[in-house]
Formats: structure tokens, sequence, C-alpha cells
């Protein structure tokens, strides 16, 4: 699999969690396009909130509709670590996940298949972006500040490096035209947990999970907060989850086995 790239061109691996035929990703296909040699490797259906699944119980399908286009039936973490391991001839020179149909901010980060897609290629020593623009109401989400925002931070990661160390930026465009651009930290916004209990047909109990936003961004350098502003919010992310300060108090609690 896998046809012939241009070799003098960078390679940019595409992916998201919205699936392969969603306007976000055709969006930033061509948007990469301007850049270099794009391969798409994309979830066949909608992979949000998938967080950093990879599929380990069951064998993957790739299709590849048009020429590195790959439609898979796996997460946006499946769909890198094959494309990067697989499907590609030689190795990417950056990955970029999204444009996500919403934002990933604050807790989001931890449910996101968007943010996840960029963390698989960190993690396998890949510069990596993700993209993510709010929703404006019922209106059609409109990509294309996001898409020329994208083109101009992975020039610039193209051309100047700079995101070694297995880091990501996580990117959130307000909707609209962005009034500027903001470096900022994961934020507080976060969700009361919430299911909606519901009835069938025939009488048996079901469930949606559904979260409502209750704290608003109290962090003034936080990434909500900013696309509040209506900037553009980058945020430095790296997958060690280890709360530094927590170390010296829990190892002060002693803890052995007899
Ligand atoms: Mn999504």
């Amino acid at each position: 699999m896998g046809r012939s790239l241009s070799s003098n061109r960078p390679l940019i691996l595409v992916t998201n969690d919205d699936g392969f035929y969603a306007r976000g990703l055709v969006a930033l296909a061509e948007a990469m396009e301007r850049l270099g040699d794009v391969v798409v490797a994309a979830p066949d259906r909608e992979q949000s909130g998938s967080s950093h699944k990879l599929t380990l119980d069951r064998p993957l399908r790739v299709r590849e509709s048009t020429p590195n286009r790959f439609r898979i039936d796996g997460t946006p973490t499946d769909c890198v670590h094959l494309a990067i391991c697989s499907l590609t001839e030689r190795r990417p020179d950056l990955v970029v996940s999204g444009i996500n149909r919403g934002v990933n901010v604050g807790d989001d980060i931890t449910y996101s298949g968007t943010v996840a897609g960029a963390l698989e290629g960190a993690l396998l020593d890949v510069p990596a972006l993700a993209f993510s623009v709010a929703l404006d109401g019922e209106r059609r989400a409109d990509y294309t500040h996001a898409a020329d925002f994208a083109h101009r931070l992975a020039s610039r990661v193209l051309t100047e490096g700079g995101l070694g160390g297995k880091l990501l930026l996580n990117v959130n465009l307000p909707h609209g035209a962005p009034r500027g651009v903001r470096v900022t930290r994961q934020g507080t916004r976060s969700y009361r947990a919430q299911t909606e209990r519901r009835t069938d047909p025939a009488g048996r109990p079901y469930y949606w999970i559904a979260g409502v936003e209750h704290a608003p961004d109290d962090e003034p350098q936080g990434d909500h907060a900013a696309i509040d502003e209506g900037l553009v919010s980058v945020t430095p992310l790296h997958a060690n989850l280890t709360h530094e300060p927590s170390l010296e108090e829990v190892a002060g609690w002693n803890l052995r086995v007899d």
C-alpha cells in the first residue's frame, strides 16, 4: 500500500476523530497540501471521546479509497500508529490532527481523540499538532480561519523545528476570525458528570452520557479564557502525567508491603 510520493517535499500525516468524511479533516488536508505531500489516515466513523485508545483485541481493516487516503476501522491513535509503522513509505515529518468540530480545552483534553491522534505522533517522535475550532450555535462550523492558522503553524514547525521531546501543540480557535494568538496552559474547564436515563420501546432503560459545563476557566493563562477573548490558544502538551509536587508527600506516607 502507499503510492510513491515525491521525496523532497515534507511528508505530512493527517488524522482526526470526527471521521474520514468530516469537513474539518478535508479543510486540514487541503491546507497541508500547500506545504508537502499528504497522507490521510482517519477513522471510518466518528471517534470523538475515544481518548488514546489503541485497539489490541481485533484486526484493523484499512481501505485506501484514493492513493494515500486511508479509511481505517479504528481510533485516531490506531490510524497514526498504523500509518507511521506500516502505511507510509517514509517517516512523516509532521502529524496534524483535526480540525475538530468543537474545542478541546481543560478536561476535554483527557477524552479527546483529536489530541490523542497528535499525541501518538509525538510518542513516535514525530512533531505533532492538534487543531479544534469552537462551535457557533446551530451554524455549520467554519474551518477557514483554523485551516489558515494550521498552515502557518505547520509551516513554522516544518521549516524551523522546535517540537522535539515528544511534545505536541494543542491549538484551539474561536469561531470566526481570531483577534490574535496566546500561548496558554491547559485550563480548568470541566463538566458536571451527567447521564440521561431513558426507556426503550421494550421498557428497558438506556443511558446517554452528556456532560454539562459547570466550571468556568478561572486560570487567566488558560486555554478556554483565550478562546473567550477571541484568541487562538496554543498549548504545549506532553504525555507524562506525573504530578511532581505530590511525589514527596506520597513518599512520606511510608507505604510498605509485608
Ligand atoms: Mn471530534
